[in-house]
């Protein structure tokens, strides 16, 4: 047990941020503290204040911010009573900062050593050679290959994974005692991830390092945090030891996060949804802020805001289930996790047929490598390199592998969204690449795609009526103006939007209803297949759960059959019957889902599927893959 006083004490903090809607009160009231040597995980969806509540700690908040209160103290110095020059001082020295995006975070003109020396010339006395070797010793520590090389090399030479090892070493140059890092592998691939966690782990150990580690991602949770903060709506609502949460999530929203995770287990029945959205942070609360979203609610929840409730030793929810002068129904919350039993009373599957419905042969995309004046050719990028693959009607092929192996360049292949430089593509028993621009143009209402960024998918400009009938226009589909538009009302309804709806514009919907309307265009085409682009890679889990929802609950009803690109192996769990895994270009492995995730036989395959940080719960067998 750590009897050290713990080096990070944050005490009622709040943060208001004035934007155009009214104050917004984006950390309210925030304590905790971070033990030395240990890993603190402050764990949330987006938009709850969890990057706030980092930068609040920094004193690095937008103009935009302000803290209004509290107290945050580093080895029992108040940091928000410092004047900034002393601050200054405190960033880089004593506390390190890692942020998601090391490609925004590091400055493109000046190459990684440059970088580095410049921490070290601010916050050290090291010059000259002494300065050089330190930045060499610290590219080494962090494990990115070949220092001496490396070392002037700016930025965009760099793959993302060695960004991220050079922004952990700009962030333990001075040797930090604390350090914060927000998200620092969300952008990473698994591979990636794996590597960087366990860089971490290890620079932890030897340099005796805490670390507040800011995530959404319960498996990386599970993997490096000794003690878990749970936020919602800007207030910390869970706070337990790592092992007592995962055996024991308290706090009704921590045990939907729980249950929305997809995994094997899960492919039988629907995922449990949080309905409805994390309320805004302008309103003043009464009551808990969960009120709304939670099975459990009763008057006193509307009418009271939740105090701190012990669970159980070191273990504490601010939840009116565990007030025990309100009545404790902490019963009701135990068992279970809530809301698994109510969500599964989903049918069956659609069973699909043996029938193939997509086949392709022997696909190659290339893409020209152009040089000088003249622009000639002097090589080809083979994104796609002979591949071949077969989608049956009413039924799932997940095609797995990390960013850069040629996915994307697969699905917009068969769409017919890229030109193919070999190799065909059957569709129904017709070869799409031989057809002629009109003849495909007619096809088209057969496949459809769904592309990973709900944001930049849509138009903006607009509505959704006319974004989910644009297709049928186009296509000749859903007869005249009027049918047109009632087929939009039930389709809408089949993704869960109201028909009310249909006169917004893409900005007035969050991320996952976006998602929806995407498919809702997709669907007005009465598809047979659907190409999905990492559709919820860019979504939190209780919405990522939704989306997976609808999308097996409309092949079972409509048996559409989804080519499901992904790198989330816990999705591929969830929804795939089969699976190929792509490596730079080609398919190294596939088969039957089952085969593939137990008995993986390809090193590449085995290489991915260890990588994944697995959510495990004490005492029990089951781990879980998560996002
Ligand atoms: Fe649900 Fe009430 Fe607990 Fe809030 S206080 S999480 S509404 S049971």
């Amino acid at each position: 047990m750590n009897l050290a006083p713990p080096i990070l004490e944050v005490e009622n903090l709040r943060t208001w941020l004035s934007g155009s809607e009214g104050v917004v009160r984006a950390v309210d009231g925030v304590s905790f503290s971070v033990g030395r040597g240990e890993t603190f995980a402050l764990l949330g969806e987006s938009g709850c204040g969890k990057s706030m509540t980092a930068l609040s700690i920094a004193r690095l908040l937008p103009d935009a911010g302000r803290i209004l209160s509290g107290c945050v103290r580093l080895d029992g110095q108040d940091l928000l009573q410092l004047p900034e020059s002393a601050m200054r001082d405190v960033r880089g020295s004593r506390i390190g900062m890692i942020f998601q995006e090391p490609g925004t975070s590091l400055n493109p003109v000046m190459t990684v050593g440059a970088q580095i020396g410049e921490v070290l010339l601010q916050h050290t006395k090291l010059r000259g050679r002494a300065a050089q070797a330190r930045v060499l010793e610290l590219l080494d520590a962090v494990g990115l290959p070949d220092p001496k090389s490396r070392v002037d090399d700016y930025p965009f030479q760099l793959s993302g994974g060695m960004k991220q090892r050079v922004m952990i070493a700009l962030a333990l140059a001075c040797e930090p005692h604390l350090l914060i890092a927000d998200e620092p592998t969300t952008a990473l691939d698994v591979t990636i991830q794996a590597q960087v966690l366990d860089l971490l782990r290890t620079l932890q150990k030897q340099m005796g390092m805490s670390i507040l580690l800011i995530t959404h991602d319960l498996g990386v949770v599970s993997e490096m945090a000794h003690h878990v903060a749970v936020m919602y709506a800007g207030q910390i609502v869970e706070s337990a030891r790592r092992d007592d949460f995962f055996r024991n999530p308290a706090h009704p929203y921590s045990r939907k996060l729980f249950a929305s995770l997809p995994d094997r287990q899960t492919r039988d029945r629907n995922l449990a949804v949080i309905r409805g959205r994390v309320p805004s942070l302008v309103a003043e609360f009464h009551g808990c802020r969960f009120a709304d979203r939670c099975d459990f609610a009763w008057d006193l929840c509307r009418a009271t805001d939740p105090a701190w409730n012990i669970v159980e030793s070191n273990h504490a929810a601010r939840c009116h289930l565990y007030n025990e002068a309100a009545g404790s129904r902490e019963g009701e919350a135990g068992g279970p996790i809530a809301g698994m039993a109510q969500s599964s009373a989903c049918g069956p599957v659609h069973p699909g047929t043996d029938a193939p419905l997509l086949t392709v042969n022997d696909m190659k995309v290339y893409f020209p490598v152009r040089k000088g004046i003249l622009k000639r050719v002097v090589g080809h990028v083979k994104a796609v390199d002979g591949i071949s693959l077969t989608v049956r009607a009413g039924r799932t092929l997940a095609l797995v592998g990390e960013s850069g192996s040629g996915k994307t360049t697969v699905g917009k292949g068969i769409v017919q969204l890229l030109p193919l430089s070999g190799g065909s593509v059957n569709f129904d028993g017709i070869d799409l690449s031989s057809l002629s621009a009109g003849a495909l143009r007619g096809r088209r209402r057969d496949f459809q795609i769904i592309f990973q960024d709900p944001y930049s998918s849509l138009n903006p400009r607009m509505r959704v009526l006319d974004i989910v009938e644009e297709g049928m226009i186009a296509l000749g589909i859903g007869g005249d103006r009027q049918s047109r538009a009632a087929r939009v009302d039930a389709i809408l309804a089949q993704v869960g939007l109201g028909t009310e709806m249909k006169y917004r514009y893409p900005h007035e919907f969050s991320g996952g209803q976006r998602q929806r309307i995407a498919i809702a265009r997709a669907l007005a085409v009465e598809p047979r297949l659907i190409v999905c682009d990492e559709p919820t890679s860019a979504l939190d889990v209780s919405v990522q759960a939704q989306i997976l929802n609808l999308l097996r609950d409309l092949q079972s009803r409509l048996c559409i059959a989804y080519l499901f690109i992904t790198h989330n192996m816990s999705v591929v769990e969830f929804l795939a019957d089969e699976v190929a895994v792509m490596y730079l270009g080609k398919i190294v492995e596939q088969g039957s889902a089952d085969l593939v995730l137990r008995s993986p036989q390809h090193a590449y395959t085995k290489a991915l599927l260890s990588a994944v940080p697995r959510v495990r719960i004490p005492g029990k067998e089951k781990a879980v893959a998560a996002g």
